[in-house]
């Protein structure tokens, strides 16, 4: 065996894990033009259904790359999550058409994506297994390294040690690229197992709902998958296998009544976990998906998350490795991601620990707080936090908001306002080609909200652009952009190539657009604020 690495100089990034999370990265970054290889250690795509809801802000992505209409011809709606405790109706939570959830099988996703891949020129390698990484760089410092050696095993037993310049570790909760970065996964395992038996049933179930039954025996989830199939997911009791008597036991003690389990088609038992990374970045090399996080499968986030940080990461490699954006930019891949992961495994938790609740009196806490969140509408405002449509980025910089005190920076405070970090409304962005199967996926835009007659301080924004050929400028109609946004004052959105809102300012406040933009994308190629001319200060 050589010990000089093969450094393919075909290669910009190595993808540790052909699972959903690892395809969506390698179709994110191969609609940007990089070149990407994805191994996987398995020798076949998994044919299990494991996660099964698509949420919205996912189907966002999905509709992007183009892999959307291939979700809807395979998935199916869910209308309604339903809670009961004791078998008596606690909680109706309905969704409207636009935060519903999609039900698909994890296979389906993943074939859906694998297809998408194959589209894009790409394939995941199978047989494939990372086994460490050679002599990496623990600085942490991207400019330390031209790249790092990845010494993979193929299955009839080549190792081949691989040159990389960036690496993707999206191989699930065991990862080894987490353990060779030596980050830790802090967190903790319950206590109870959980069973899952996939079935078709005799008897009557709502086609299109979750079924949420608690009991101070233990939870039983129910949920519709298409083709007629039901999803039967409970604690395990104690000492006991996951059989489909053990499950039709656990429906007839707390599930729906009349309802047989009769033909299954996949059974599983697993411990759920609540963890995440310390670290979601080691200089060149990232986690993403599983390999970062793990929680309960409560609310469906799973895969979700996964897809999410996927996207995340893609455009600002892309970025980095066509030199149009300094490195800097991948550093905020980390806290965005993990800020977000932190808290879907704290709210999962909680979802988790309130199925499992045993005592009377917290039993009586947990169905007064359903009862008053449904009946107060304060459920309203958890759909879309479910949906993805609450996702924000925190603001790192006051060049970010608005000058002064607005009532824009007020609004945004409150649940539902629209802040820099936060996805610009997908309405207005599809409206300007921002998203959307045929937007450019590199491009940043600089969407103005003009009043009527400005013309000095949209020339000035349009200049700031001018020269940077990966920004371009739009012009919203004012009513469209209020209704949206909520803002009625001119000014305008920095918009990131992934639909994220970098910067909001008004007309007063192009210095500190002109500062995002050299933060995001570097300096100015000679052209400033005093100079719209073009001349180097
Ligand atoms: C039984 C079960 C039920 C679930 N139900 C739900 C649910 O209802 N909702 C939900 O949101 N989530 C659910 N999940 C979780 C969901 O499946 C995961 O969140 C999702 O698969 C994460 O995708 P991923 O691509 O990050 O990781 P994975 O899907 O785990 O993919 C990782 C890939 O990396 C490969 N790999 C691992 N190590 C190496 C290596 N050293 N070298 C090369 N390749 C490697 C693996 O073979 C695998 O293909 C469930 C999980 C299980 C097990």
């Amino acid at each position: 065996m050589s010990q000089e690495p093969n450094t393919q100089s075909d290669l910009d990034v190595l993808i540790v894990g052909g699972g959903p999370t690892g395809m969506m990265a390698a179709c994110e970054l191969l609609r940007r033009g990089i070149r990407v290889r994805i191994v996987d250690r398995a020798p076949e795509p998994t044919a299990f259904p494991k996660a099964l809801l698509l949420w919205p802000r996912s189907l966002d992505l999905l509709e992007d790359l183009g892999a959307l209409d291939a979700v809807h011809r395979a998935a199916l709606r869910i209308n309604a999550f339903a809670y009961f405790s004791d078998r008596k109706p606690l909680a109706t939570f309905e969704f409207t058409e636009d935060l519903a959830p999609l039900c698909l099988p994890q296979s389906e996703t993943e074939r859906v994506l694998r297809d998408r891949l194959r589209e894009l020129g790409g394939k995941v390698e199978r047989g494939v297994r990372l086994l460490c990484f050679d002599g990496l760089d623990f600085s942490g410092r991207i400019s330390a390294t031209d790249g790092v050696t990845a010494v993979l095993e193929h299955t009839d037993g080549r190792i081949e040690r691989l040159r990389a310049p960036f690496v993707i570790g999206a191989d699930g909760a065991g990862s080894a690229v987490r353990a060779q970065i030596g980050t830790d996964f802090r967190g903790s395992t319950y206590e109870t197992a959980f069973a899952l038996v996939d079935a078709r049933i005799d008897g009557e179930l709502p086609p299109d709902q979750a079924l949420y039954y608690q009991s101070p025996k233990g939870a039983l989830v129910v949920v519709a998958l298409p083709d007629g199939v039901y999803r039967f997911f409970s604690s395990l009791p104690p000492g006991q296998q996951v059989s489909v008597p053990m499950m039709q036991a656990v429906v007839d003690e707390r599930g729906p009544r009349g309802v047989r389990i009769a033909d299954p088609v996949w059974q599983s038992v697993f411990r759920v976990h609540a963890r995440h990374a310390g670290e979601f970045q080691l200089g060149r090399v990232f986690l993403a998906g599983d390999a970062a996080h793990v929680h309960s499968p409560a609310g469906g986030q799973g895969l979700n998350t996964g897809l999410q940080d996927a996207h995340n990461l893609a455009w600002k490699l892309a970025a980095v490795i066509r030199a149009e954006a300094p490195e800097e930019l991948l550093l905020s891949y980390g806290p965005e991601r993990s800020a977000v992961a932190q808290k879907v495994v704290r709210d999962t938790d909680i979802q988790t620990r309130a199925w499992l609740v045993n005592s009377p009196a917290k039993v009586r806490a947990r169905d007064a707080a359903f009862t008053l969140a449904d009946r107060s509408g304060l459920s309203r405002l958890y759909g879309p936090v479910m949906a993805g449509r609450r996702l924000a980025y925190p603001a790192q910089r006051p060049s970010q908001l608005p000058g002064g005190l607005p009532a824009c920076r007020v609004r945004g405070q409150l649940p539902g306002g629209l802040r820099p970090g936060a996805v610009l409304p997908r309405p207005l962005a599809l409206h300007h080609g921002l998203v959307g199967p045929d937007a450019d996926p590199l491009s940043w835009t600089i969407l103005l909200t003009p009043g009527p007659g400005d013309q000095e301080w949209t020339t000035q924004a349009e200049h700031l652009a001018a020269r940077r050929p990966q920004v371009r400028v739009e012009r919203a109609a004012h009513g469209l952009a209020l209704r949206h946004t909520g803002c009625g004052r001119a000014g305008y959105y920095l918009v990131r190539p992934d639909g994220h809102i970098a910067a909001h300012g008004h007309s007063g406040d192009l210095e500190r657009l002109e500062s995002e933009l050299v933060t995001a994308l570097g300096p100015m190629p000679a052209y400033t604020l005093d100079s719209p001319s073009g001349e180097a200060r």
